[in-house]
């Protein structure tokens, strides 16, 4: 399979050179250059294959040629074996027609370990391969950094150094990070804002030299790899509710449109799909945009939601160029009008287009709270902020009432136990794997915010 740039001007890779690009040298983000197709028949064949199995024929097509392809069943099955239920991706019925998708029984409580949790085993075996080391340097505000420190941790050619803002995640999500011990695991408490983390590491990234003498590498969700494992559960899904004979409706608490789009891929590869909801919270331009046409940027606020408090929702590109009819100069003046301008509108006929798949509905914390009691109330069930936005978001749209609707649960409420005691009463208990987590010792270095610091001590602990 052969890979293009969103902006057209970097080279075609392999999926070997794409897992470990992530972004184009274009600044594009890699799509497969065609849609991998699975008829009806070959879906209704799919039913039955337990996760890692569906996994494994999910992305088999995305992998042709890749040095992967034959160890593709072993990684799936390693992955998906650290989920604690043994469905890896449970549905749960909520009422009627109504159904929620678990994505949190991976080793860091959040749907984000399905994505990394491969992605490490595939980076280890790649660099066994090609006898090379990486460092994998990333910013966080909350789940991505211990998903990628549990995805790579103890793993043979990569040292993996996450940021995080000093005193300002919260504690389950800091300790996370913190506490876990191996020699290839280095976390460090920068003295600022997530800005400043994110400023720090782009930095390091612009610094050609530094980059190439730390063989610098991420993880965020632009790597195509990421989106690729991504698409499985919406196959795992739909086929569990009675695809291809049934068309399902899929709700999805949205950031960075990683998850969502993978559930588009999954619709391109022949998935029958009748919409895809997106639910924003305060932080709304995704919800702003499916209404009005234009993608306008405006300032982040905090919210009981953190992992969706972002304003540009990078993998939103990916949509804009495929549903764009692949015109990848046109992608390349809309983003640079953006960078400029913090605005770009999208043609009529490919906003209608769009719209026709997809919708978005935004709900404040107030209204989370409320939810997240609802739900409750109504069935005992204790659902994190996260998912409580997605739950709004789809019984605020109309979708036909023989079409099942799943919404999407990212993240466990013992993630938010604040929040979820604020709205039921009830403090989330972590699950038995994590019980110790307050008991550990934390392991971090604090530093100032100064690039050259930060610089010093990543050529101390990783470059030597
Ligand atoms: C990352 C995250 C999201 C947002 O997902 P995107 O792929 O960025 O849209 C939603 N919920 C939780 C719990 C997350 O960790």
């Amino acid at each position: 399979m052969r890979y293009v740039s969103t902006r057209g001007r970097a080279p075609e890779l392999g999926f070997d050179d794409v897992l470990l690009a992530g972004l184009a040298t274009d600044g594009g983000l890699y799509l497969p250059a065609t849609w991998p197709q699975f008829s009806a028949a070959e879906i209704r064949a799919l039913a039955g294959l337990d996760y890692a199995a569906l996994a494994e024929r999910i992305m088999a097509p995305f992998m042709q040629g890749s040095v992967l392809a034959p160890h593709l069943g072993a990684i799936c099955r390693e992955a998906y074996g650290r989920f604690s239920h043994p469905a890896v991706a449970p549905l749960r019925h909520l009422a009627p027609n109504e159904w929620i998708m678990e994505l949190f029984s991976g080793p860091t409580l959040a749907f984000k370990d399905f994505a990394l949790q491969v992605v490490g085993l595939m980076f280890e075996r790649l660099l066994a391969v090609r006898g090379s080391h990486i460092t994998i340097v990333g910013a966080t505000s909350g789940d991505t950094g211990s998903a990628a420190i549990e995805a790579t941790r103890g793993r043979k050619g990569i040292d993996i150094c996450i940021l995080h803002p000093a005193g300002r995640t919260s504690d389950v999500q800091r300790r996370q990070m913190t506490t876990v011990d191996a020699p290839n695991v280095h976390n460090i408490a920068l003295e600022g804002t997530f800005d400043d983390c994110q400023n720090i590491v782009k930095a390091l990234f612009a610094d050609q030299r530094f980059r190439e003498e730390a063989n610098l590498s991420a993880v965020n969700s632009i790597n195509w790899a990421r989106i690729m494992a991504q698409v499985v559960y919406y196959f795992w899904a739909a086929i569990n509710l009675g695809a291809p004979d049934r068309t399902v409706a899929f709700v999805v608490p949205t950031g960075n449109f990683g998850n969502v789009f993978a559930g588009y891929v999954a619709s391109r590869m022949g998935l029958p799909v009748a919409k895809f909801v997106v639910g924003s919270n305060t932080n709304d331009i995704l919800t702003r945009y499916f209404e009005t046409g234009s993608m306008t940027a405006a300032g982040v606020v905090p919210t009981l939601s953190p992992s969706m408090d972002i304003q540009i929702s990078s993998n939103f590109e990916r949509l804009l160029f495929d549903m764009g009819g692949r015109d990848a100069a046109a992608v390349d003046r809309a983003m640079a009008q953006f960078k400029q301008s913090g605005a770009y509108a999208v043609e009529p006929k490919h906003h209608q287009a769009m719209t026709a798949l997809f919708t978005g509905r935004r709900l404040d914390d107030a209204g989370t709270l409320k939810v997240i009691g609802d739900v409750f109330r109504a069935t005992g069930e204790l659902i994190d902020p996260h998912t409580a936005v997605g739950i709004a978001a789809m019984r605020a749209v109309e979708i036909p009432c023989d079409v099942p609707r799943v919404a999407l649960a990212t993240a466990h409420p013992a993630k938010f136990p604040d929040a979820v005691e604020k709205a039921t009463g009830r403090r989330p208990g972590l699950p038995p794997a994590l019980a110790n987590l307050f008991s550990l010792p934390e392991r971090f270095t604090k530093l100032p915010n100064d690039l050259d610091q930060v610089k010093r001590f990543l050529k101390d602990t990783v470059i030597s």
